[in-house]
């Protein structure tokens, strides 16, 4: 199969607009809709039409595009069921699997951030779009769902393969960096990749996307059974799900 083609770029402050694009059928996914000029700024670039929307959870610099998109060209939105979303066409639900371009695309559900937050896995493409429940080094506030929700929730993301490639919803990046080293300050494999952040910022690069590996080795919010964090945070004896607790509360405060 032809590859799929991803157009990332800025929006709004802080999130990233992402387009996945099929060059055999057309089809042209915005994954979420923060913003309507930059997502058109990118399809004109490209020569692209949009053709569908896939929503994450309801915040409006994830669906504040949506009806304007839909009005211009007429595309599907397709997203989550548990929550109310502007121009919905299909919902879904944790489990379910829809076809874009002749390819799977697998809903996991994902509270925490929001009651109903989804993601969207395309397993034979090895790409998650993980929206505001998993980011470089971070994880999204929990505005609707316990900590407990959302460990399992990360859990879920964190059972993909290794080499997934993995967009998210915001450049937090840096500042999520400068917290991670203060919880798990002797893991190597996380300071030579703060210094790699660093210098991608200071040179205005982004730092999507990432993989499910690196995540796992460096993330802390994906790192709450690791032996030196539980020692860092006095925690040896809690469970995984207290120590994910701990460590998004510190994040709150800091
Ligand atoms: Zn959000
Ligand atoms: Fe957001």
């Amino acid at each position: 199969m032809t590859p799929l083609e991803i157009d990332l770029f800025p929006c709004r402050s802080d999130n990233f607009g992402v387009l996945l694009h099929d060059p055999v059928t057309g089809a042209t996914a915005s994954i979420d809709a923060p913003e309507e000029k930059p997502i058109r700024d990118a399809l004109a670039r490209r020569g692209w039409t949009l053709s569908h929307i896939f929503t994450t959870h309801h915040h409006n610099d994830h669906v504040e595009a949506n009806l304007a998109l839909k009005d211009r060209f007429g595309v599907t939105i397709i997203g989550p069921a548990r929550e109310t979303i502007p121009g919905i066409d299909r919902k879904v639900d944790g489990g379910d699997s829809f076809d874009f371009a002749g390819r799977p695309v697998e809903v996991i559900l994902t509270p925490g951030h929001t009651a109903g937050h989804i993601c969207f896995h395309l397993p034979g493409e090895r790409l998650l779009f993980a929206a505001d429940t998993l980011f470089a080094l971070g994880c999204g506030r929990l505005f609707e769902g316990t900590p407990a929700q959302m460990w399992q929730s990360l859990e879920k993301l964190a059972a993909l393969p290794e080499e997934t490639i993995v967009y998210f919803g915001h450049e937090y990046t840096l500042s999520n960096a400068r917290f991670a080293i203060t919880v798990d300050p002797d893991n190597a494999a996380l300071a030579s990749r703060v210094a790699e952040i660093e210098s991608l910022r200071a040179a205005g690069a982004f730092t999507a996307p990432t993989t499910i590996g690196l995540e796992k080795a460096t993330n802390p919010f994906l790192r709450a059974a690791d032996p030196a964090i539980r020692r860092h945070l006095r925690m040896e004896k809690a469970s995984d799900a207290e120590v994910f607790a701990e460590i998004r509360a510190r994040k709150d405060r800091f």
